[in-house]
């Protein structure tokens, strides 16, 4: 059932009071604009102790506005911060989703597209397929003291195993490259990110718009796009720091 203006007006209709009901979802209430107008906007949010916020409001124009402002004036703290909040307009709004990235916050549409592929070299192993491996020693736990205190291993005669404490109980045993300490190998593994072909897909990702919550008016999951115009759109240049 899609989410929208005769969804909210018949779920009020079957309500108590006809023009507030409780939606049973994390104390979200739904409630009419104008009480006594049957074709008034209605608003999904909270209210409580004479503060209210509305998240999604549908109008009778089967359009519908999202909005997540502080209900506090003055007040930079966004309520987008909330993932409760987040959840509640994705879930009302029908939107794909609602992302939060180094404290901004992006909506993807229903059904998004997908930017182009762009296959580029890899950045993460500068196209050679190859990145560091991290070689590690294994542990022994054989080890004992003799009566002077002197550690030594029965299984490792060979290895001089140094004392730390009288408790010690275990020696490192070198790597296959008679090292005792952790050690990178040079381009010793396939790169995970490109899998070992030195190239990587930069693009197809999902489009996505930068929002600050400011009220923004979308039609069956999709930014109007008379409003999108107004925002920075965010498409294939969005790229993983390199690491
Ligand atoms: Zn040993
Ligand atoms: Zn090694
Ligand atoms: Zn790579």
């Amino acid at each position: 059932m899609a989410l929208d203006w005769q969804w909210a007006s018949d779920y009020l209709s079957h309500g108590r009071k006809k023009y507030i009901r409780p939606l049973y979802d994390r104390g979200l209430y739904i409630w009419k604009e104008n009480k006594w107008d049957p074709d008034s906007s209605i608003h999904v949010g909270w209210t409580y102790s004479g503060v209210t916020q509305r998240f999604v409001t549908y109008h009778k124009n089967s359009t519908t506005t999202i909005q997540a402002l502080s209900p506090y004036p003055n007040n930079s703290w966004s309520p987008l911060r909330s993932y409760s909040t987040r959840f509640t307009i994705v879930r009302y709004a029908g939107l794909h989703s609602l992302i939060q990235k180094d404290f901004k916050f992006y909506i993807i549409e229903s059904d998004p597209t997908q930017t182009p592929p762009k296959i580029q070299g890899c950045r993460k192993c500068k196209q050679s397929g190859l990145v560091n491996k991290y070689c590690g020693p294994t542990t022994c736990w054989e080890v004992n003291h003799h009566e002077d205190g002197t550690p030594y291993c029965e299984k490792h005669p060979n290895l001089v195993v140094s004392q730390l404490s009288p408790y010690h109980r275990w020696h490192y045993i070198p790597c296959e490259h008679d090292v005792q300490d952790g050690h990178n190998i040079p381009k010793g593994e396939n790169c995970y990110y490109c899998n070992g072909t030195g190239k990587r897909d930069y693009g197809s990702k999902l489009e996505r718009t930068l929002w600050d919550g400011s009220p923004l008016r979308i039609k069956d999951g999709k930014i109007i796009k008379s409003s999108a115009s107004l925002l920075e759109r965010m498409i294939a240049d969005y790229v993983e720091p390199i690491g």
